[in-house]
């Protein structure tokens, strides 16, 4: 896929005001672009870490925990308004107020939404501002939570459940954590939740949501006061139906550079990037920054823009806080760096998959990624 290369864009709107259209709409100024910049989101908020939300703002801290600083991006910003359908032959955006906007360049930046276990209701989920608000009010009346979802966000709920007090059990579709980062990092991890009280229940099949009791393929049939499921995510694309835009999964294949097409870039969640056999989603607050830098280069200036930058994450759970660059599941065995086996501050390498994780230990970004890459 290359860029356009014909003159400059002067209208560009970007859709979705996440991380990722937020970093896309400061980066295409910062990229020289002065023309008019239009960022459209549905919900009314303040920009907001969403990260924050199932870990400051769940576990107690200050509820301002998770704002973000106002963007310098100088757009015209319609928040609470939702894109609805995309006409790229004649280059309009339709808005659910009945209006439509025009424009020379798009950025798609419409994220994702929790999946969920069952249509029928009678689950809690966790991925905006709302949600949390909603889910730490209730959290604090200490009612019994059963979570379903042993990955990182279903963990970091039940650490916030228990922080408030609850007591909790958590359904995993096989040991918990291990599928994104592996037997040693997840078992520091379930180590700590266990140590907090966290009663884990472990399936060999999905869990099934029936009548407000949660099924196991054992037969077996759990309750209580109040159910949150964390079992994915789904790319928030509906309204690109038709455009030829988008994969099966819903996803929005890009190239390197994050073009879907000439013209017309799509970043964050919603966006599967070239992977070794195909295309694939990482939905992570860094990878959104970092595609969105690049892709909002692209537009404007072709292909010069840099390449993604190694992939980074972090989560805090029971206690713990880990940071990991590179890819994931680390493969091999780790090289301690600092600290050693038994548990406590470790800072870690897995030279064969060229990952690195900081446990319990402070170290900048950039450094861990130097790390993760075989530097010092
Ligand atoms: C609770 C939680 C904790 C997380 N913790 C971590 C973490 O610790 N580390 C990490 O790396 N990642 C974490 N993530 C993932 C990270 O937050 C996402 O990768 C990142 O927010 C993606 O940004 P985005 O802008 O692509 O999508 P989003 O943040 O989903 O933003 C998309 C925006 O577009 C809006 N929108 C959707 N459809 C429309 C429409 N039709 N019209 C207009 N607007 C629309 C949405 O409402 C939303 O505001 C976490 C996610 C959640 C939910």
């Amino acid at each position: 896929m290359t860029a356009a290369r014909g003159p400059l864009p002067r209208r560009i709107v970007v859709a979705g005001h996440g991380i990722a259209g937020l970093t896309a709409a400061g980066a295409l100024r910062e990229a020289g672009f002065d023309g008019e910049l239009t960022l459209v989101g549905d919900e009314p908020h303040a920009p907001y870490s969403r990260p924050a939300l199932s870990k400051a703002l769940l576990g107690g801290a200050d509820p301002g925990a998770h704002t973000l600083p106002p963007g310098e991006h100088g757009a015209r910003e319609l928040r609470g308004v939702r894109v609805t359908a995309l006409d790229p032959v004649r280059r309009r955006v339709a808005l659910d107020d009945g209006a439509s906007l025009p424009y020379d360049a798009l950025v798609l930046a419409t994220g994702a939404r929790a999946r969920r276990l069952s249509p029928g209701g009678g689950e809690w989920t966790l991925r905006g501002l709302d949600d949390a608000l909603a889910l730490r009010r209730a959290l604090a009346a200490r009612p019994s939570v059963l979570v379903v979802g042993g990955g990182v966000l279903g963990m970091e709920i039940a650490s916030g459940a228990l922080a408030a007090g609850c007591a909790v059990t958590l359904v995993s579709y096989g040991p918990p954590l291990r599928a994104r980062l592996g037997p040693h990092l997840a078992g520091v991890l379930v180590r700590a939740a266990r140590a907090w009280g966290l009663r884990l229940v472990e399936t060999a099949a999905r869990a099934r949501l029936d009548a407000g009791r949660v099924r196991l393929a054992d037969g077996t049939a759990h309750a209580a006061d109040l159910v949150v499921s964390a079992v994915g995510d789904v790319p928030h694309t509906e309204w690109l139906a038709g455009t030829g835009l988008t994969a099966d999964d819903g996803s929005v294949p890009v190239d390197a550079h994050g073009l879907a097409r000439p013209g017309i870039a799509a970043v964050g969640d919603l966006a599967a990037l070239p992977a070794p056999g195909g295309h694939r989603r990482v939905p992570l607050w860094n990878s959104a920054v970092d595609q969105a830098l690049t892709a909002a280069h692209a537009l404007l200036h072709g292909l010069s823009a840099p390449p993604l930058a190694r992939p980074y994450f972090w989560t805090e759970q029971f206690g713990r806080g880990l940071k990991v660059a590179g890819p994931l599941p680390p493969a091999g065995e780790p090289e301690y760096v600092a600290g050693g086996p038994g548990g406590g501050p470790a800072l870690l390498r897995w030279p064969r998959s060229g990952t690195a994780a900081a446990l319990d230990h402070r170290l900048a970004v950039p450094r861990l990624r130097r790390l993760a890459a075989g530097g010092a």
